[in-house]
């Protein structure tokens, strides 16, 4: 991936900041500061001409409102920036807490620089549109089962032909579990092909992402996300 992205790196602590810019600067990215949550908000919608960061490093701890609730702001406002939060707590409910709230990811202070541009270039790659996104085989194919249609290429989804509004993970959960139908996936599994984590990933985030899709599609017919107590989740009829 050639790496002329920009990101935006919101910090108030302005050695942490320097580090984390000089060295993203370092790997290629081009990169923009902010020192609060309000900073934040105001460069995520820079005056017209100016370029919109491809993501967000945010902070936890700010001065002002702190990360989560910058993140929240976004998500409500429909900004889909991807989000990735520096924490330095470490703590299941406070990471389920960023991720719930739209964030695509986390790093706990202190971090490697070389662990955080692996996680900046992994959430740029799934945050990228399915057209520059590496060709799945499947690549935009329209998904079906039973009455759910997804259609990969232009990120809708459907049941019983009514259109349901997704995140952008919640879409890629879904497309997971869609092209897998009737398999039983475990929570690793999930997490390695729709988060990208390895074996430190959350289960938690599982569990709450499929809580987020069944409230969503439950609605509108009988259940297709079952649970297979402690092994995981298949779709069916
Ligand atoms: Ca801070």
């Amino acid at each position: 991936m050639s790496d002329d992205r920009r990101v935006l790196v919101v910090e108030d602590e302005a050695n942490i900041r320097d580090l984390i810019e000089t060295a993203l600067r370092f790997h290629g990215f081009q990169t923009v500061a902010a020192r609060t949550g309000a900073e934040a908000l105001r460069a995520v919608r820079p005056p017209a001409g100016d370029r919109r960061p491809d993501l967000i490093l945010l902070d936890v701890l700010l001065p002002d409102i702190d990360g989560f609730e910058v993140c929240r702001r976004l998500r409500a406002a429909g900004d889909d920036t991807p989000v990735i939060f520096l924490t330095a707590r470490d703590t299941p409910s406070d990471t389920v807490t960023g991720l719930t709230l739209g964030g695509d990811d986390y790093v706990t202070k202190p971090f490697s620089i070389d662990a955080l541009v692996a996680r900046i270039r992994a959430v740029l790659r799934r945050a990228a549109p399915a057209a520059t996104a590496p060709p799945p085989a499947e690549d935009g194919q329209v998904l079906r089962v039973a009455d759910l249609e997804l259609d990969e290429a232009h990120w809708t989804v459907r049941r019983a032909g009514v259109e349901v509004e997704l995140s952008p993970t919640e879409f890629r959960l879904l497309a997971y579990l869609m092209r897998n139908p009737g398999r039983v996936l475990t929570r690793a599994q999930l997490l390695e092909n729709v988060w990208g984590w390895g074996r430190d990933g959350n289960p938690q985030v599982v569990e709450t992402y499929i809580s987020y899709l069944r409230r969503k599609l439950d609605p509108l017919g009988p259940p297709l996300i079952h649970t297979r107590r402690g092994v995981g989740y298949a779709l069916r009829p």
